[in-house]
């Protein structure tokens, strides 16, 4: 007998049929003796449309009152959960957030979760119930409704099995686990049986929609074992472990890319100290994140030129923001580039394997695509391409890096 968390994605709960495929699921593990949470997100598209009628509600909108909108998909399918359960004979009973409670912070929208206290749960698993819990959702300390962020069930079940102590957590989804790229576009892509978390989170964070980033920094922090698995076969889905569980460690695993890139140059900037804090003040203060950097050695010893990558959707805003501050910066041009496109190689292998880099250099070389700026982290190696040449590069890397199915 071991406790364990399911959680159920939005296309794994879309409709009663599906709602009632998922229970005939968390019956059989109840009926093997386990202890057993289920953690359901809204139906398919139901949050989007949620999202939208609060959009159109008004031009501002007062955020508690976004999350009590947004955070009821997942009320109406915990509660449907519970009585397919139910009617199949097996004791369930919902909980909404704030009645386990699962307590976060206050920013709502994107609320951090502090503690999930699973003292009732846990009396009740007792009695052979099986606990169905409102994913996405929590309580703030003023007792208001939160929201987890998009994406944010996997980050419930997550916390949750961290609480309970879980064996494990299965992710349940409409893909059957993780894949070395993304398949849309690399038919030759292989599903992975075990990747680690840090892969998993930078895949995650490179936009791998499989699993919430968070969600997999959780999941790494408390060593819970998650299981990414279809709702729609049996195939055993990839695990998510600690290295120390992957006997044959590939140098790279995967190969990631994300369109949602903007590249900012900034020219003749006066080379003196306070420059970078200068240039990249600011913009924190507008809250726009900074991913790339490169700063090109200065050849007269009096300017030097900064390049940059922010998210697509922050560029207008970014540009705006240096150029208020040109007077001060003091630098001769800015240019803006968002046909760019983010390659990675990933691969906790690289920490003890050499050339990996130049591999990637020498690939894309020969493919004739020119690399606008490098940046590595100690299991990561990346590039900013032009965005038409996405296909090549990644399809030439997964190849090179001997990635491909046979
Ligand atoms: N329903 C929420 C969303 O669509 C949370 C989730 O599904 O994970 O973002
Ligand atoms: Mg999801």
């Amino acid at each position: 007998m071991a406790r364990i968390v399911m959680k159920f994605g939005g296309t794994s709960v879309a409709d009663l049929e599906l709602i009632r495929m998922a229970a005939r699921r968390v019956k059989a593990e109840a009926e093997s003796g386990h202890e057993v949470a289920v953690v359901v997100s809204a139906m398919a598209g139901v949050t989007n449309q949620l999202v939208d009628y609060v959009d159109r509600a008004a031009k501002l909108f007062d955020l508690r009152e976004y999350d009590v909108v947004v955070s009821s998909g997942e009320q109406v399918t915990s509660g449907l959960m519970a009585v397919i359960l139910q009617d199949m004979g097996v004791p369930a009973r919902s909980w909404l957030g704030w009645q386990i409670p699962l307590l976060t912070d206050e920013a709502h929208g994107n609320a951090r979760i502090e503690n999930v206290d699973t003292t009732d749960i846990v009396r009740r698993f007792a009695d052979g119930q099986v606990a169905v819990v409102a994913g996405f959702q929590g309580i703030d300390p003023h007792g208001r409704i939160t929201t987890l962020g998009r994406g944010g069930t996997d980050t419930s079940a997550v916390a949750l099995a961290a609480a309970l102590g879980a064996r494990r957590c299965d992710i349940y989804t409409d893909v059957d686990g993780v894949y070395t790229s993304d398949p849309r576009i690399v038919a030759k892509a292989r599903k992975l049986d075990k990747v680690t978390y840090e892969e998993m989170l930078e895949m995650a964070s490179l936009g791998a929609k499989v699993l919430q980033t968070r969600s997999v920094e959780l999941a790494m922090k408390h060593r819970v074992r998650l299981r990414v698995r279809s709702s729609f076969d049996e195939s055993p889905g990839t695990l998510v472990v600690d290295e120390d569980e992957i006997v044959e460690k590939a140098i790279v695993s995967g190969i990631a890319y994300s369109r949602d890139e903007a590249k900012v140059t900034l020219i003749n900037v006066p080379d003196r100290p306070g420059t970078a804090a200068r240039i990249f003040g600011p913009l924190a203060d507008a809250g726009i994140n900074v991913d790339m950097i490169v700063q090109n050695a200065a050849v007269d010893e009096k300017t030097t030129g900064m390049t940059f990558t922010v998210r697509k959707t922050d560029l207008e805003r970014a540009v705006e923001v240096l150029k208020r501050q040109q007077p001060d910066l003091g630098y001769g041009e800015l240019s803006a580039d968002s046909n760019v496109v983010k390659v990675s190689v990933i691969g906790v292998g690289m920490r003890s394997h050499a050339g990996v880099a130049q591999s990637m250099f020498k690939t894309l070389a020969e493919k004739g695509i020119n690399i606008q700026v490098i940046s590595t982290s100690e299991i990561k190696v990346s590039v900013l391409v032009a965005e038409e040449y996405t296909e090549l590069a990644v399809r030439s890397l997964h190849t090179a890096y001997g990635l491909d199915a046979d």
